[in-house]
């Protein structure tokens, strides 16, 4: 057997040749394919806009510049996600407050966040940041109840659930990122996510105000439009003498505006274009990974071992799946003597140094702590074949068989 990792990319011909057709073409970098990915993406999640950027964490950082965090802005978010999902708000000088998981569905605890708000007085919060962690969609519907109750905005990470879903109270699906419930919404291409791209992310909204500031923010902050000139008068045309450009008709094609600090988040062609042919099979990738959930968790239910396993959840994306397991370090050791390559998903954020620096320590967060202790993902991509899903099925079963004495 070849080593099985947790998570891998697919590259098809198709693929290749979308990427070898753009590296032919006039643009490698802000040409016709972004907005194409960006379209094709939006009607795919069903947001009404789209904004490609580099990478999940920029999608992050511009999010919140784009909400105005700043020192003095406090954000909640869970502590069991990748640390860009809370290190945005440090970016901008925020205050990341961490709330602990619900045991059951390992996401962002509404209960939790409410304590927390009801603790303070109103106004002390800004933001929250779910995560549909493992592809497990979070009840947005709940969480805008509670945003609007205290004022708050909603970034929803949906970096591990494009084509993932919850049903809401009017029993219709609520697909993760469309822009219905929170403000924002961020995605990431990294290979190990559903969509390859190298790298790259995607910022979804419904919001046209802050589309237009996002498209604003990856470019430098940089305005290419006539109506929103700000710089008025001969200076404008390249302070000709006698020539006045009071009439917003008068600036010439070259002129631009750089209006606010902005960043260079914006991705190439070249990814967008492998982003853009990827996407064409994301449905089909989601029903593999359904198939491989479905299998794990038969094999898995009713073991002694298993303390909890992702399970079957509707709508959920299964970018990994989930076992919690006792002596997690035995069996992960002996899987990787398998070439069995499993990961941990995740060390507590609040547990890493830069944030016990920040005061957080251990015991804060009881059900993350506890669930960290026990979590492994298992290997969970499309083009696992049934033989590779059976040896690791196996060689799990083999550890904790009774002649192992785990
Ligand atoms: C991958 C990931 C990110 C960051 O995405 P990058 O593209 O790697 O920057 C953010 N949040 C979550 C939950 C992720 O899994």
């Amino acid at each position: 057997m070849m080593p099985i990792p947790y998570g891998r990319q697919s590259i098809t011909d198709e693929d290749v040749q979308a990427v070898v057709q753009t590296l032919k073409s006039d643009y490698l970098t802000q040409g016709p394919k972004i907005k194409e990915f960006e379209e094709a993406f939006a009607a795919y999640i069903g947001s009404k806009y789209a904004v490609a950027v580099s990478n999940g964490t920029a999608a992050l950082h511009l999010n919140c510049i784009a909400l105005g965090v700043k020192p003095g802005v406090k954000v909640i978010t869970t502590p069991i996600t990748f640390a860009a999902s809370a290190n945005c708000v440090r970016y901008c000088g925020g205050e990341v407050v961490f709330a602990d998981i619900d045991p059951e569905t390992y996401l962002l605890d509404i209960a939790n966040v409410r304590e927390l708000l009801e603790k303070s007085p109103k106004g002390t919060y800004s933001g929250i940041i779910p995560v549909d962690f493992a592809g497990r969609a979070v009840d947005l519907e709940a969480f805008r109840k509670l945003a609007d109750e205290y004022g708050l905005w909603i970034i929803e990470d949906a970096c591990h659930a494009p084509g993932g879903f919850f049903v809401d109270s009017g029993k219709n699906q609520q697909s993760c990122g469309n822009g219905n419930y929170a403000e924002l919404a961020i995605f990431s291409f990294h290979p190990v996510k559903h969509i390859a791209a190298g790298e790259g992310g995607m910022i979804t909204t419904n919001s046209k105000d802050l589309y237009e500031k996002l498209l604003i923010l990856r470019t430098h902050g940089i305005v290419k439009e006539d109506l929103n000139y700000q710089n008025t008068g001969s200076f404008a045309v390249g302070m000709n003498p006698g020539i006045s450009s009071e009439e917003p008709t008068d600036y010439p094609a070259w002129y631009m505006e750089m209006q606010e600090l902005g960043y260079n988040y914006r991705l190439s062609d070249i990814q967008a274009a492998l982003g853009l042919s990827q996407l064409g099979r994301a449905e089909e990738g989601i029903e593999r990974r359904r198939e491989i959930a479905t299998r794990y968790q038969q094999a898995f239910s009713d073991r002694d071992f298993v303390l909890s396993q992702s399970g079957i959840v509707e709508g959920h994306a299964y970018h990994l799946y989930i076992l919690e397991v006792k002596d997690r370090l035995g069996l992960y050791n002996w899987l990787r003597e398998k070439s069995i390559y499993t990961q941990i998903h995740y060390i507590p954020t609040h547990l890493m140094p830069y944030y016990r620096e920040l005061g957080w320590k251990q015991g804060d967060m009881p059900f993350a702590e506890e669930y960290y202790r026990h979590c492994i993902s298992l290997p969970m991509y499309p083009t696992l074949s049934p033989d590779e899903q059976g040896f690791v099925i196996d060689s799990v079963l083999a550890y904790y068989s009774e002649e192992n004495q785990y």
